[in-house]
């Protein structure tokens, strides 16, 4: 529960105007704030002020922190939430900064483990979301897939996705949902696209969903929620019962959005 205090400090925060600078920085650096209505924008907006506020924000490998980082990547992290019971993301205490792809730093293997391969590869990577640790994003992609139209994946959408996932302690690509029948839709839609897409990528046929959702159901539930909020319309074509369970997950349809283009 939230003390009496925490409410106080959060009510503070909301009174205070949004900053003009800081709408301009959204405009530009966020393509889907503009297909938003009025009242979308404003609650965004409020989400945004608590969010940037209660985060701990870190720079890293010499990137100086700046409004425009920490309000471009706040409120991408927040479209996630405007229609969700939620608390803020309140599994994320730090999010931490790179100025462009960083390498993960190594894991050591538990006492347990019997090291059959790498654990993890030596690849760079654009963001990561730690079960009980920060959010790790590099700015230029954040930047970069924030304000294209046409960018067809979101790394904030993406680890944030993670963050939802993990809020009931399994990072299993199953959200909280609302109740049992919910969770028998969501089960059913979600395990059926996802072999699917197992399927189509060992064929190597062509997928709209990332080849990268086959790897487990975690970053199936990440990735399809890049491709719900950047392209809804196609997902719509292609995977229509994928695009309806988002839709009724995150109480959004950002394919009916797409016609308000400012
Ligand atoms: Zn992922």
């Amino acid at each position: 529960m939230l003390d009496w205090f925490s409410k106080q400090r959060r009510l503070k925060i909301v009174e205070e105007p949004f900053p003009s600078e800081w709408e301009a920085i959204i405009r530009r650096n966020m393509v889907h704030y503009s297909m938003l209505g009025d009242d979308e924008q404003m609650r965004l907006q409020r989400l945004i002020q608590i969010f940037m506020a209660e985060k701990s924000w870190e720079g890293c490998g010499g990137l100086e922190l700046t409004d425009e980082i920490r309000v471009t990547i706040s409120a991408q992290a927040c479209l996630l939430i405007l229609n969700l019971p939620h608390n803020y993301f309140d599994n994320v205490e730090t999010i931490l900064v790179y100025p462009s792809e960083m390498m993960l730093p190594e894991r050591k293997p538990g006492f347990f483990e019997t090291v059959l391969e790498p654990l993890q590869p030596e690849l760079p990577i654009s963001g990561q979301a730690f079960r009980q640790g920060p959010v790790i994003l590099a700015w230029d992609t954040t930047l970069d897939q924030g304000r294209h139209s046409k960018a067809e994946f979101n790394v904030v959408y993406h680890e944030f996705a993670h963050k939802l996932d993990m809020q009931d302690g399994a990072a299993d690509g199953t959200p909280r949902l609302r109740d049992r029948e919910e969770y028998r839709d969501w089960v059913k839609t979600c395990s059926r696209e996802y072999l699917r897409l197992i399927q189509d990528v060992e064929k190597g046929r062509q997928t709209f969903l990332d080849e990268y959702g086959a790897t487990d159901e975690a970053e199936f539930f990440a990735v399809a929620t890049e491709q719900f909020f950047c392209q809804p319309v196609q997902m719509i074509k292609s995977a229509p019962e994928l695009y309806r369970v988002l839709k009724t997950f995150y109480r959004q349809d950002p394919a009916a959005r797409t016609g308000n283009k400012a």
